[in-house]
């Protein structure tokens, strides 16, 4: 910029400067030119007078001298008389010098009219000037009286050459020196123009600066300036346009983290911290919409994995979740198919420091601080990190994050743990409710007085275990218990001791199977057993162990000592009832109600006989 000022402004005072020269040297030239014209015309008029004189005089041989002393006085070249043909052929011609005219005499002669022209040379300049005689009889001498010739009629012309070389010199010298002064004074005025503008040049490239700054998201440039004209407004101007987005983004950036509950790492660039924020914001409130409407909580810890594996781009990782009653913790999701804590903390959730603490467990600040990790030599070897984030829920710890990384990713963890707690955040209070609702679901499966699963368990899940049973192909074994004369007890003890007696049964029942198989009050003293997955013909021992039990179990009260005795019907599902799982509850009923039939205090498995179509 400051180079196309220079050259622009250097351009146009030369140019003003060869203009001024040229203007001035035109007018030295016209005036040089107009003044030898007055001069000659002066002197042709003389010439004329005098001539005309000498003539009436009849002193015409003194004419030479006296063209000499003209010529002299009056610094001509030459001056001369021609004649005209009238003269000519009144009086001959002239002396030999006369004869030989120039052009611009002869065609003076011919037209009668005064010419001029500048004859110019690198040696010379003459300015020649012709002018006419005609005859007249008006003025003082009457023409007519001694020439033959008509009124107006040419007679000869006056014909003066004036050496202007001398003039030009003068001249072309003047100009020199004028124009070195005008050259001077334009240098200085170029000086001074460049000096004036060099404040605004300066504006101009800083306010360039400041908006390439702007450009690039940092408002907190501004323009420096001393000006205080329209430039100097023009760049406070700038400033407060600064000022006010480095303002609101920065509120906006504000409100946003306070909305998520965390902030992010911020950079130079404004425009790209808010975008980011702000894209932030947009993303945990798309997840907290999308979990707000997940049903169960394993969707939401899915939407945790995406979150974790897709936004954060971690490869290793386990969510946890702490299963309060029993201070146990479950792993709910695992990336990598490995898991990276010891099995202790499954089994007793106070192993896990994250859970025992509810503070953060970082690797990087302690190294190995947990010993529960089951890495911990690849820990102290190999630079694997972890960090655990528990997860508040209803004011207790609810799940446990863990992240695992190589040392070299410490940077970008530390970078992500604020957005993986915003969103972990967010998904607290949704996986609380559904925590809730789960255990809501749960309590209204279990009946009050036996803790067995009631009859709407049954009805939940039957079709569920049937569909388990067939895809792995294997067998359920289907027990429906009666405790025998049951309402003698009511009758003779009472209803609470029947309900104490019912309880103790139930527990001996539930003692009596396996962990995975379900347990479920199916009527008012009636017990239906499911047993998951047994070998062929197997449930009828596993009834056989029941009714032992129950048998051998004595109910002591104030009243005395109980005992009871069950009778069991035994189906097997899916060959007794060709897969029809509320068919084979049904034939272990119909068992049941054949062991009875036979005595009580007995197993009788169904068999086909006990059955007929027509029946069902
Ligand atoms: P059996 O089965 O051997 O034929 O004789 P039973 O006396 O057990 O006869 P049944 O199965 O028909 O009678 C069931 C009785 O169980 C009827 C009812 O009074 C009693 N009962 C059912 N539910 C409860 C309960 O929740 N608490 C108590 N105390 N008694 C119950
Ligand atoms: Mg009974
Ligand atoms: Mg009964």
């Amino acid at each position: 910029m400051r180079g196309r000022l220079i050259f622009k402004t250097g351009v146009i005072l030369f140019a003003l400067l060869i203009l001024t020269l040229g203007v001035v040297a035109f007018f030295f030239r016209k005036s040089t030119i107009e003044s030898s014209k007055e001069t000659a015309l002066t002197v042709a008029h003389l010439v004329r007078a005098t001539l005309t004189s000498y003539m009436v005089m009849g002193t015409m041989d003194r004419r030479d001298i006296f063209l000499e002393e003209v010529k002299r006085i009056h610094g001509l070249e030459y001056v001369r008389v021609v004649r005209g043909e009238a003269v000519i052929r009144q009086y001959g011609e002239g002396k030999e010098y006369e004869r030989v005219l120039k052009r611009i005499e002869e065609e003076v002669l011919r037209t009668g009219r005064t010419k001029d022209r500048v004859l110019e040379s690198r040696e010379k300049v003459i300015y020649e000037i012709v002018v006419p005689y005609r005859a007249t009889s008006a003025g003082s001498v009457n023409c007519l009286q001694c020439h033959n010739v008509r009124e107006g009629e040419v007679l000869g012309a006056i014909s003066i050459a004036v050496d202007l070389t001398s003039k030009r010199r003068e001249a072309l010298t003047t100009l020199g020196i004028y124009g070195g002064m005008a050259g001077v004074l334009f240098l200085t005025l170029f000086l001074i123009i460049l000096r004036h503008f060099e404040p605004y040049r300066r504006l101009f490239t800083e306010i360039g600066r400041v908006l390439s700054r702007y450009k690039d998201g940092n408002f907190k440039e501004r323009v420096k300036t001393d000006l205080k004209d329209e430039a100097g407004e023009l760049a406070r101007e700038v400033n407060r346009v600064g000022e006010t987005l480095d303002r609101t983004l920065s509120n906006v950036r504000e409100k946003v983290s306070m909305l998520i509950g965390y902030s992010i790492m911020e950079t130079e660039n404004a425009l790209k911290d808010t975008e980011k924020i702000v894209e932030e914001l947009a993303k945990i409130s798309h997840f907290k919409r999308a979990i707000e409407q997940d049903l169960r909580k394993d969707e939401i810890y899915d939407r945790i994995e995406t979150v974790l594996s897709d936004y954060m781009s971690l490869d290793k990782f386990s969510i946890y979740e702490v299963d309060e009653r029993k201070n146990a913790m479950k792993v709910v999701s695992v990336s990598g198919e490995k898991l990276w804590c010891s099995e202790v903390i499954l089994e007793n959730a106070d192993e896990c420091r994250a859970k025992r603490t509810g503070e953060d467990v970082d690797s990087a600040e302690f190294p190995c601080i947990c010993p529960r990790f089951a890495f911990n030599e690849l820990c102290s070897t190999q630079g694997i990190q972890y960090y655990c984030i528990p997860v508040n829920i209803g004011g207790k710890v609810g799940n446990v994050v863990q992240i695992v990384y190589e040392k070299e990713m410490d940077m970008f963890i530390r970078m992500i743990i604020p957005y993986i707690k915003g969103y972990l955040q967010e998904a607290s209070p949704v996986l609380e409710s559904k925590s809730l609702m789960e255990l809501l679901k749960q309590q209204s499966y279990i009946d009050q007085l036996t803790g067995l699963y009631n009859r709407r368990f049954l009805e939940e899940v039957a079709d569920k275990i049937s569909a388990q049973i067939k895809r792995r192909g294997t067998i359920l074994g289907i027990l429906m218990i009666d405790i025998d004369f049951f309402k003698e007890v009511n009758d003779r003890y009472g209803h609470d001791v029947g309900d104490r007696v019912l309880k103790e049964i139930a527990q001996v029942v539930k003692n009596s199977v396996r962990e995975a198989d379900y347990v479920i009050r199916f009527g008012g003293e009636e017990i239906l057993v499911l047993l998951m997955d047994v070998k062929e013909n197997m449930s009828e021992k596993v009834a056989e162990k029941i009714r032992r039990n129950v048998e051998s179990r004595t109910i002591e009260f104030s009243g005395g000592v109980i005992r009871k005795t069950v009778s069991i019907g035994v189906s097997e599902f899916p060959k007794d009832c060709e897969g029809k799982i509320w068919r084979c509850i049904k034939f272990a009923d119909v068992a049941l109600y054949r062991a009875k039939e036979e005595g009580r205090n007995r197993v009788v498995r169904f068999t086909p006989d006990m059955w007929t179509e027509e029946e069902y």
